[in-house]
């Protein structure tokens, strides 16, 4: 084994230290494969129920009327979100987009939007209109209250009830903490803070911001009151096989006036071919439980890794997980562009490359983003990226596999250890 991974790059004194960690890891590991295996039942379910043949696999073009398969994957994706609905289309072409949709579909000019979880994704920024942009929700009218968490990350529950007014409409929750040094958080929580929410204001609607976060636990925010789940298939759920493509399950009210923003009104779900991505969608989908575990697993040895070494780590090893990312608190630019080089040398794809930071759409400042992947951007798949500010975070997430998950945390510290940045204990 040592070989092997010499020949990859990783030194024995890496390889060794790795196995050491991994060591005291075992029950984790026990307990994230338990859930991947009642969620593999959850999707095999839903897919029985609906009875997923072979003529659900074909390619539509054009309007794309009566696409079964397309119809049929939604019912699958509403059957494991236990969802009235699903708007499951390649269509939408990210996260953000399908963001945008489940937002501006469910918000009319008057309305109040809410986070009570302090800020949004850097990409909603623009959406809302909390940095000035065209074709914001603030430009249609919609405007935007935030109730911050407390110090300690939790919920400041007298500061969302002050926040809810008549015109609060919907009501935004993120699950995962992004670009954010805050807990990402569980469903459970998630679950709470809807209870609060809908006792102060019963008729408000609920979307949860679910990137990243799908099928880390046995439940979804929308078993739990939330009344859209929103993703992307190049996250999670796609299970590393979908090339594009979002999700939005929730109640039929939600997701019909989704379906019409993203086409147009009197078309809604009716439209949109497939493309020939549904063998893609639908075996994703049945893979995503297993993949998911095996970035979970990846997330946790990180932390376990660079815990040891001293660098601050959220969640820390040993914490209960809520989404596939884990941040790392690396301290210095230098220290970043060395992971991500780490990471990049790790990949399938484009192992030789060099990562440099980069002004990204959507961002307010420099990127720098690591991956080599079968799907461009794709971050179900290894990956790492992070901001170029202060605390000099990454965020490292995915990994089809454990294994290339392993050998990219392994990377990553033979870099750093190489530039002098980390030193190995002993
Ligand atoms: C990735 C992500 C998004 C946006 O998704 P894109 O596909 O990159 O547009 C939104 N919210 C969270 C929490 C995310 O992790």
């Amino acid at each position: 084994m040592e070989e092997i991974y010499s020949r990859l790059g990783v030194s024995p004194a890496v390889y060794q230290y790795g196995e050491a960690v991994l060591h005291t890891l075992r029950e984790r590991f026990a307990a994230i494969d338990r859930t991947a295996e009642y969620n593999q039942g959850k999707v095999l379910l839903s897919m029985q129920e609906n009875r997923v043949n072979a003529t659900h696999f074909a390619a539509t073009t054009g309007y794309g009327y009566d696409d079964e398969g397309r119809d049929n994957l939604e019912r699958v994706y509403a059957g494991v979100f236990h969802t009235e609905s699903a708007l499951v289309r390649p269509q939408i072409t990210c996260g953000t987009h399908a963001l945008t949709v489940a937002l501006s579909a469910n918000l009319l000019p008057g309305d109040e939007l809410l986070s009570p979880v302090g800020a949004p994704y850097d990409t909603l920024e623009e959406v809302i209109g909390i940095r000035k942009s065209k074709c914001s929700l603030k430009e249609y009218g919609v405007t935007y209250a935030q109730a911050d968490l407390q110090a300690d990350g939790s919920f400041d529950y007298d500061a969302i009830r002050a926040a809810i007014n008549g015109r609060t409409k919907l009501i935004t929750i993120q699950r995962s903490k992004g670009y954010a040094t805050r807990p990402s958080f569980s469903v459970a929580q998630i679950g709470e803070l809807i209870a609060f929410c809908k006792a102060v204001k019963p008729d408000v609607k609920v979307m949860v911001d679910n990137c990243y976060g799908e099928f880390v636990e046995t439940q979804e925010p929308s078993d739990l009151g939330a009344d859209m789940v929103v993703g992307s298939l190049i996250k999670n759920p796609g299970g590393g096989l979908a090339p594009i493509g979002g999700y939005i399950c929730g109640t039929k009210a939600c997701v019909e006036r989704c379906a019409y923003r993203l086409s147009a009104p009197g078309l809604g779900q009716e439209v949109g071919a497939n493309l020939g991505l549904m063998p893609a969608f639908y075996q994703g989908l049945f893979l995503a439980p297993t993949v998911v575990a095996g970035a979970l697993k990846g997330a946790v040895f990180a932390a376990g890794i660079y815990e040891g070494l001293g660098f601050p780590c959220i969640p820390t090893a040993a914490e209960d997980r809520h989404d596939i990312i884990q941040a790392v608190t690396l301290g210095s630019r230098e220290a970043m562009l060395a992971f991500c080089c780490g990471i990049q040398a790790a990949a399938p794809v484009d192992s030789y490359v060099t990562p440099e930071p980069w002004a990204m759409p959507g961002y307010d400042s420099d990127v720098v983003m690591a991956a080599g992947a079968f799907v461009q951007g794709s971050s179900i798949e290894l990956s790492a990226d992070g901001p170029i500010r202060p605390p000099y975070a990454v965020y490292f997430q995915g990994g089809l596999t454990w294994y290339h998950a392993k050998l990219g945390i392994l990377m990553s510290l033979q870099k750093l250890t190489e530039a002098g940045l980390a030193k190995l204990p002993g």
